[in-house]
């Protein structure tokens, strides 16, 4: 309920400097009044109509919140996956203008399910298959709410001390778990270290962006008269023709030429490949500076063989920066960890933790192995971000680390996470879904009308019908249109091919086995259509 209360002055509105101090002094009038009572609505400030919602009844809300998002993820199975609506559903359905005077929240809560969520594909739900997984549970939307809640802007150390110190730290722990070098972890006193980014999209394009700083640095240094304008327009990248396509766009947005690596028969990248493409572009006097190697890749997972590349990219002074956005997450299982042998050779490298290992998005880490690369590529220093203690050497500041200067306090999700998850408990959650993938794996082969298009190495699973791409475009057409299980499709060799991927923290075997019956079913109906 929205009660007006008035500031206590009545008077009407004046200048804008008594406006303010009207305002001010209403606030103060209101806030000791608000401590008399116990107050659990909103109030509106008659002078200058602000709604607030008090802390009473935040706590209120809040808990009432709480129980929404706890019911909506219990009984999420019970939903449609993908949503019923049709493109531009949702502006018939609220105004056109944002509201002149304050709503109650109530009237908000209602339209989250009238307006909201029908539009929802449900991504937790246990039948969502596609894509790759985005990580939930409940330590993490706890964290999130801590940090929403604290608030706190940490793009120096001065700004949120603890910000980037747990973030120093659970990059290290992180780091750690993965045993990845020393080189590339913090320490107290190690040249590398790791930083939190949003996405991998902006991990693989700082990489890039600090890679050409390097180059044309490089460059320079040999020819004094060369312009960067002329170095900058003879970089070439590398990426494999597998990888996501946010490697190209990083090529894109650094303006410098990217060319696609042709892959062997499991879809990996191998040294040879790349060799001749470099001494085909240094022949043509091009400046070969990149390479983004994929660990995982998003339409099959497969693994480019970093231990072959490593060297390669070494040798000819290529940075090698490898994407691991969902694999990555598997290599802190011992089993698992040899897939990333050849990471010593890297400058960089990054995975998305915001997708299998249970941290809410966005959680993207990257590791360097001299950070001065990356933060002395953009680094300016305005007066306003000075403070003291900024030049001894031991602070980090992660505004140079990537391309905003406000960062949340995504830390604190990682340390929850790892805390009360333990390094058993989230190993134990990667070894079920891959368990689960290679149960839908077995059933698939079983059936002979099916074949399995790469090999299942994590909880990705490449299937098709045997036959065109029209039945299979038809089978998947199907399934979306009925809203039981979603899946996304991709292309291996030209082929269209359906992806299975296992991505929910509640993916049971029971749903496993029945998506399959369900795809059987499907199946069956359509080849029967297709033979009469
Ligand atoms: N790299 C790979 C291998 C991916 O699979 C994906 C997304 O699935 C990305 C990059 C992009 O991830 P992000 O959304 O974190 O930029």
């Amino acid at each position: 309920m929205n009660k007006s209360i008035t500031c206590g002055t009545g008077r009407a509105r004046k200048t804008p400097a008594n406006d303010f101090q009207t305002h001010r002094v209403a606030l103060d009038r209101t806030a000791s009044r608000r401590s008399d009572r116990k107050a659990n609505c909103c109030f509106t400030c008659l002078t200058c109509n602000i709604v607030t919602m008090d802390a009473a009844e935040f706590r209120r809300r809040g808990k009432e919140m709480v129980d929404f998002v706890a019911d909506y993820l219990e009984n999420i199975e019970h939903r449609r996956v993908y949503p019923d609506v049709e493109p531009g559903y949702l502006r018939s359905m609220i105004p056109s203008e944002a509201p002149l005077e304050p709503e109650s929240y109530e009237d908000v809560l209602k339209d989250v399910d009238r307006v909201i969520m029908p539009g929802i594909t449900h991504w937790q739900s246990p039948h969502f298959h596609a894509y790759f997984p985005s990580a939930s549970s409940y330590p993490a939307l706890l964290a999130d709410m801590l940090c929403g809640g604290l608030g706190c802007i940490g793009f120096t150390w001065a700004a949120s001390p603890a910000c980037t110190e747990l973030e120093t730290v659970m990059l290290d722990w992180l780091g750690k778990m993965l045993q990845l070098p020393e080189d590339f972890l913090a320490g107290t006193k190690g040249q590398g270290g790791g930083v939190i980014q949003g996405t991998a999209s902006e991990a693989t394009l700082m990489a890039l962006l600090a890679a050409r700083c390097k180059a044309v640095k490089c460059v320079h240094e040999s020819d004094p008269q060369r312009s960067e304008a002329d170095i900058i327009s003879k970089l070439i990248a590398y990426t494999s023709e597998e990888a996501h396509s946010s490697v190209e766009r990083a090529g894109l947005i650094g303006g410098v030429g990217i060319r696609m690596v042709a892959t062997d028969e499991h879809f990996s990248v191998r040294a040879e490949t790349l060799e001749k493409m470099v001494a085909e572009d240094k022949a043509a006097g091009f400046i070969p500076f990149f390479f983004c190697a994929t660990l995982g890749t998003t339409p099959s997972c497969a693994f480019d063989k970093i231990t072959e590349l490593g060297p390669l990219c070494n040798a000819e002074n290529i940075w090698m920066h490898i994407d691991a956005a969902y694999a990555g997450s598997s290599f802190i299982c011992p089993e698992f960890r040899p897939l990333l042998d050849g990471v010593e050779f890297a400058d960089s490298f990054n995975f998305n933790p915001h997708k299998w290992l249970l941290v809410n998005f966005d959680c993207s880490a990257m590791w360097v192995k001299k950070r001065t690369d990356l933060i002395g590529a953009f680094k300016l220093d305005p007066v306003y971000l000075k403070y003291d203690n900024q030049e001894s050497g031991l602070v980090t500041d992660y505004r140079h680390w990537g391309i905003p200067l406000g960062r949340r306090f995504r830390s604190l999700k990682l340390w929850f996470v790892f805390r009360m998850y333990g390094q058993s408990g989230l190993q134990a959650y990667i070894r079920k879904h891959v368990e689960l993938a290679k149960v839908f794996e077995t059933m698939v082969k079983k059936d002979k009308r099916f074949e399995i298009c790469a090999e299942v190495v994590l909880g990705l699973v490449c299937f098709r019908l045997k036959g065109s791409d029209e039945l299979n475009e038809a089978l998947l057409k199907e399934m979306t249109h009925l809203g039981r299980i979603h899946l996304v499709p991709c292309k291996l060799r030209g082929r269209f091919v359906l992806r299975f991927a296992v991505c929910g923290r509640t993916t049971e075997l029971r749903h496993v086995q029945e998506a399959w019956t369900h795809i059987t079913e499907l199946s069956s109906e359509l080849l029967l259509k297709h033979h009469s």
